[in-house]
């Protein structure tokens, strides 16, 4: 019998705030009424504000995350053109499964899982593709798999100082919202995510970006689409309508989820995810374990992948945890399965909720097999939170 409650610290989909769950208990609506478009407009415009974008148009797709990847590739570019893209944690290696799988020709780097997505080597291979060859180059913004933040500017910079023209895809799907995302800023021309990460929503909605240079890309792009059609989408926007049934429980928890994040502020809530990002990782390294994630430049601020000892199977931690603790923590994915566990730490949370994962991970982890000085972990998060340890190097 499972009695309290149930933690939720997968890295999406994640906690939904009561009030974003209320504001979805409505009743059914017409999605042609007259007015619809009173509900739906102002979201483009609060995703625009959480992108930081001005010059972009953005698609709300029925699906999730993967939709939207979809979206973005066939909508603006050519079967068979060649893309550049990275290797470095499971979401990564399956963006670059679909590209292949759509008939784009993948120029794949591989990169050690635990490594950002490499800038120099992307750099190099710009630089020599004098001809122009490589249509887009795609980065995961922050890999879920590894708990590793890329530098995307860095890789807008790369563009740029070899004048190459190639469009700029980001994964931003369990970044956008909760760590720094500047879609302008850094150039993007396609930024996808998903309602269930830091926008704090059901699984269901597939964001996307596009960048004018994109939507230019889109009138001419060959690459075979329909549901996905950027154009029929821009048709019924304009009115606020979809070409097919919308969510609309989704949009009424959007509208609730966007108020959320414009009322703590957008550059708030990105700091309290730096905050309790923190905490975390300090519990974690209290304990004694190490992340994925191979440099502290690279940790997320949304997720930590935590390597257990060799002796442990992260499996039993995850299903003492699950088991006995009414607690989810993320798996390892394919090659960390069985070494990795993974504490989500986006979207709707606070402090005690982050010591509440140390804790049960401190159990679990006992109860795996492994020798825990129980406590190590959250005190070390309570003196960070508290204020009483020294604060980290900034990331730059
Ligand atoms: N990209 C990243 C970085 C993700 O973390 C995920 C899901 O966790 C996806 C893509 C796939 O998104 P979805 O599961 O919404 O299709």
């Amino acid at each position: 019998m499972r009695t309290g409650q149930t933690h939720l610290f997968v890295p999406g989909p994640t906690n939904i705030p009561e009030r974003v769950r209320q504001a979805m208990n409505v009743p059914m609506q017409d999605m042609r009424a007259p007015d619809f478009g009173e509900l739906t407009l102002d979201l483009f415009d609060g995703l625009k504000r959480v992108l930081r974008t001005e010059r972009a148009r953005v698609f709300m797709f029925p699906g999730s995350g993967t939709g939207a990847w979809e979206a973005a590739i066939t909508n603006t570019l050519d079967p068979g053109d060649r893309v550049l893209m990275a290797r470095h944690g499971q979401f990564s290696t399956l963006w670059a499964q679909m590209a292949e799988r759509l008939g784009l020709e993948v120029e794949v780097v591989d990169a050690p899982w635990g490594a950002g997505v490499p800038v120099k080597e992307f750099a190099r291979r710009l630089g020599a593709d004098r001809e122009g060859r490589i249509k887009a180059v795609f980065v995961t913004h922050n890999e879920t798999a590894t708990g590793v933040t890329s530098d995307v500017a860095a890789v807008r910079r790369a563009l740029d100082e070899c004048f190459h023209d190639a469009l700029l895809f980001v994964d931003g799907v369990s970044s956008i919202g909760s760590i720094d995302f500047r879609m302008d800023d850094w150039g993007v021309d396609l930024a996808v995510t998903g309602s269930q990460k830091g926008l704090m929503l059901p699984a269901g909605l597939g964001i996307l970006g596009v960048s004018e240079k994109a939507m230019a890309a889109s009138e001419t792009a060959t690459m075979r689409r329909a549901y996905f059609e950027f154009a029929d989408m821009v048709k019924m926007n304009a009115g606020g309508y979809f070409p097919y049934t919308p969510p609309t429980q989704l949009f009424h928890g959007l509208r609730a989820s966007l108020d959320l994040i414009f009322e703590e502020g957008l550059d708030a809530v990105i700091a309290r995810h730096r905050r309790l990002a923190e905490g975390v990782r300090r519990g974690v390294q209290a304990m004694g374990l190490e992340l994925v994630a191979e440099h502290p430049s690279l940790y997320s601020n949304t997720v930590s992948a935590i390597r257990v000892p060799p002796e442990i199977d992260a499996r039993e931690v995850i299903g003492a945890a699950y088991s006995r603790y009414n607690t989810s923590f993320g798996s390892g994915l394919a090659r960390l399965d069985g070494r990795v566990f993974r504490i989500g730490h986006l979207g709707d949370l606070n402090e005690g909720m982050c010591l509440t994962a140390l804790s049960v991970a401190e159990m679990a982890l006992a109860e795996a097999g492994m020798q825990v000085d129980f406590g190590r972990g959250p005190a070390a998060a309570m003196s960070w939170f508290t204020g009483a340890a020294e604060a980290p190097e900034l990331r730059v």
